[in-house]
């Protein structure tokens, strides 16, 4: 079967691979699941790894099978699987366990190793396939009707993690009651962390560096926030206007906007970085300035990658309810389809070209 490959390390080598078709027998004590690829996402995680900026190949091979937003349909499981059934929707979770006790208690997105093992990322192959075979644990059941939502059910986990630990560390507060929200960035994290603390009733300002009228800026006030273009109000101006933030989640693929935001927050808020950043940038920060501030108002700093299956399941949820509170919102975040595994090289040149998609997905079977 074909499927969408890099050779990491080499700049621009994303190319079509040939891999045999797995099997539900593949996988040990007849756990395994065998889904059919319907639809597969891609994002910034997936263009960086085709600059050679990040990501690495599974022992023994010289190239990286890409795709890490999964959406498919059970073909086949084995005898001791019981949450997923032939036809059923389908995502899969990215990351599988390593060897620290986080992976072996079933928190394989908070492992304390330094190497993580991530399909379509780092040392397992992706999904960006015809088929793939992997144990019940990381199969998460979409429900039927949010098939429409299909591969933002991995961006979305991210999303619901970042704002559930968040909301975790703050009970270090005895009582936390955020008020507002900045979310920077308006990509599809920044538009999924929106509708989550949307759904959790702040006030949320969603800032972005294009001016309306846009597709994001629409989503954004659909969901009953604010978008706010920097170029028009700079983060600082905001702060001033409507104070500062009691939570930000930085989603802005940008180290020095991560940076900045640290001037931005409340006394005890919290601050989520959740950037991949695989470049080398430097800025400089008033530091004694952040320190102060920050000692002062007993702030937070907390980073959040990944997300395990309850995360899944939680984002699923917030979808599920999107529809309720925001019918119809959430699917214009699905831009730009590519049809079939075939037309990889315009998937990649749109992910990296097309400034106005906010969602690059391959089409990659019909179901
Ligand atoms: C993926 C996460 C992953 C992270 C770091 C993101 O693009 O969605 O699952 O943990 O990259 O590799
Ligand atoms: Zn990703």
């Amino acid at each position: 079967m074909k499927a969408v490959a890099v050779t990491p390390g080499k700049p621009n080598s994303v190319h079509l691979a040939e891999m045999p078709k797995p099997q539900v027998s593949d996988v040990p004590d007849g756990r395994g699941v065998l889904v059919r690829v319907l639809k597969i996402g891609v994002d910034a995680t997936d263009r960086e790894i085709n600059e050679a900026k990040y990501g690495a190949a599974p022992p023994g091979y010289n190239f990286l099978v890409l795709g890490h937003e999964s959406f498919g349909i059970v073909e086949a499981v084995g005898p001791n699987v019981t949450h997923v059934k032939p036809g059923d929707y389908v995502t899969a979770t990215v990351r599988r366990p390593g060897s620290s006790i986080y992976d072996k208690i079933g928190r394989s997105d908070m492992t304390s190793d330094d190497v993580y093992f991530e399909r379509g990322i780092n040392l397992l192959h992706g999904f960006l396939t015809e088929y793939y075979v992997d144990d019940a644990e990381f199969i998460v059941r979409m429900p039927t009707g949010l098939k429409h939502l299909h591969v933002l059910a991995e961006p979305m986990s991210c999303a619901a993690k970042a704002v559930q630990q968040a909301f975790e560390v703050q009970r270090r507060l005895h009582v936390w009651r955020p008020k507002s929200a900045f979310v920077m960035g308006a990509g599809q994290i920044g538009l999924l962390s929106t509708l989550a603390l949307r759904l959790r009733g702040l006030e949320v300002y969603t800032l972005a560096r294009s001016e309306p009228p846009s597709l994001k800026a629409e989503i954004v006030e659909a969901l009953g926030a604010h978008y706010v273009s920097t170029k028009q109000t700079p983060a600082e101006e905001l702060a001033r206007q409507v104070g500062k933030a009691d939570l930000i989640i930085d989603a802005t693929g940008s180290s020095a906007i991560a940076f900045n935001s640290m001037q931005l927050l409340g006394n005890n808020g919290v601050l989520v970085w959740t950037s991949v950043t695989g470049g080398l940038a430097h800025v400089e920060v008033p530091s004694d300035k952040v320190n102060l501030d920050w000692v002062l108002g007993n702030k937070l700093l907390l980073g959040s990658v990944n997300a395990n299956r309850e995360h899944f399941e939680m984002g699923i949820k917030d979808l599920a309810l999107a529809e309720v509170f925001y019918p119809g919102v959430v699917q214009r975040i699905l831009t730009t389809p590519i049809q079939g595994l075939d037309n990889y090289q315009q998937m990649m040149q749109t992910l990296v070209e097309d400034q106005a998609a906010l969602k690059v997905y391959v089409e990659v079977a019909e179901g």
